[in-house]
């Protein structure tokens, strides 16, 4: 009998010990990078459970795969398995060239309304970065994934569409500010208290079940008050309505500390602590982009809307090793579903190669096992893929930025895992 993953009525996830878990392996190096992953994971449960748990791998199509097989890029029947199994895996898929679905990817995330957007950004010793200090980094990065200027609410000028939007805007809203009105595009930016609420009550809860020191709120309040502003503003009310934080002014916060004998950092923020033991902080998003890198210890759970999030995740994730290592997932934590994936694209110049990097997507899986609650297998491949890059078997990204390494193929870079699992 087929198990299945289910969201449980105390709205936590109910894990069968042979659960069906959905994949796409991907275009382009999406085959080589999956097989590699799939085979790490399987020894990790193996090893971990011995045969009691053991995952039951169902293949689904999309992207160039299904559309050869079907002439669909996303397939009704892969969207109803993604719905019907909750979790799912991906490799990277091709976005298809004019017309059509804009994205698969985004296609996915407005289906399932997927919307946190999670990035963990952790340092693993020996990967080449640019950063002097890069273990000082350990971020999780909750991006909002479905409002903000990313809603796809644009008008190009010229159209029928903006020039309404225009006379409504000067002529009902008495806007007198738009520069170039003859030539000018629109582009809308909502950001709603529920859409922001839900994401910050996750990033909340993810740093109090990991035990994480703060939360920062990332935003550009300063120049647009009610959506960004209002993101914080709002995060700061849920801290206080539903976890019972306290809220200090800055002043307030410097005098508790310097009782305490505690160092304060030196940035401009309301604070309000929950419980005494999770800090949440807020940061404007071009001083948090150089106090990441000045400070980046100050920093560890990280909530922040669409296009903030989107900058903020690669460039976190290049302090770190960057594309061929940072994993990410797309999660509805209300209904649990889930899908993980790997960050990169399918890098279609190196498909079949067995050559590429496949971290990126056996750490999305490392995610997928720890939202499971499947821990001792996920930190056994995190714990094995620190040892084989530590020992210097690494593929050719790295092995191009590291002294005395040695090369690996993609799927002998999994097999030295599984060695060390
Ligand atoms: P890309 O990530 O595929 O490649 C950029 C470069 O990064 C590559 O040339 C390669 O040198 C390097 N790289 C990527 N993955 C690597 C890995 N695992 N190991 C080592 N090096 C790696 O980005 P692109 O060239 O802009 O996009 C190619 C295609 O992928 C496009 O169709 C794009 O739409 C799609 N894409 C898909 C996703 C996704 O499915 N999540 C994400 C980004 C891009």
């Amino acid at each position: 009998m087929t198990e299945i993953i289910s969201m449980g009525m105390n709205g936590k996830l109910q894990v069968p010990n042979n659960p069906t878990i959905p994949y796409i392996e991907g275009d382009g190096i999406g085959p080589d990078i999956w097989k590699a992953s799939v085979r790490v994971f399987d020894a990790a449960v193996q090893k971990a459970y011995g045969g009691e748990k053991k995952i039951v791998w169902l293949e689904v199509l999309a992207g160039e795969k299904a559309f050869n097989n079907s002439g669909e890029w996303m397939p009704e029947a892969t969207m109803d398995a993604f719905k019907k199994y909750l979790l799912s895996i991906k490799g990277p898929l091709t976005t298809p060239v004019g017309g059509g679905i804009r994205s698969l990817n985004v296609a996915l995330r407005q289906e399932l309304d997927l919307y946190v957007c999670l990035r963990p950004i952790r340092y693993f010793e020996g990967v080449p970065s640019p950063m002097w200090q890069p273990e000082k980094v350990n971020m999780v990065i909750f991006r909002e994934n479905t409002e903000d200027i990313y809603a796809g609410i644009e008008y190009m000028t010229g159209t029928p569409e903006a020039t309404k939007l225009l006379q409504f805007l000067q002529d009902e809203l008495h806007v007198k500010n738009i520069r170039f009105p003859a030539t000018t595009s629109f582009g809308i930016k909502p950001v709603s208290k529920e859409g922001s609420e839900r994401l910050i009550r996750s990033a909340i809860e993810y740093a109090i079940a990991n035990k994480m020191p703060s939360l920062t709120i990332v935003h550009k309040g300063n120049i647009m008050k009610f959506t960004e502003g209002a993101f914080k503003n709002w995060g700061y009310e849920l801290a206080v309505r539903e976890f019972g934080g306290e809220v200090y002014t800055w002043n307030q916060w410097e005098a508790t500390k310097k009782e305490s004998g505690e160092a304060v950092a030196n940035e401009e923020m309301r604070i309000s602590n929950i419980g005494g033991k999770i800090l949440i902080k807020d940061a404007i998003a071009d001083n948090f982009l150089q106090q990441a890198l000045l400070s980046p210890q100050d920093y560890s759970v990280i909530a922040t809307l669409n296009l903030n999030g989107d900058y903020i995740s690669d460039a976190l994730a290049a302090q770190v090793g960057g594309i061929g290592i940072a994993p990410g997932a797309n999660i509805n934590y209300l209904t649990g579903h889930a899908v993980f994936e790997a960050t990169h694209g399918t890098a279609p110049r190196f498909a079949n190669t067995n050559t590429m990097n496949p971290s990126s997507l056996i750490l999305s899986g490392v995610m997928m096992l720890e939202y499971m609650e499947w821990k001792d297998a996920a930190e056994l491949i995190t714990n094995a893929l620190g040892k084989t890059i530590r020992n210097k078997k690494v593929t050719i990204d790295f092995y191009n930025l590291m002294k005395e390494a040695i090369l690996m193929k993609t799927s002998e870079f999994a097999d030295e895992i599984i060695r060390n699992l």
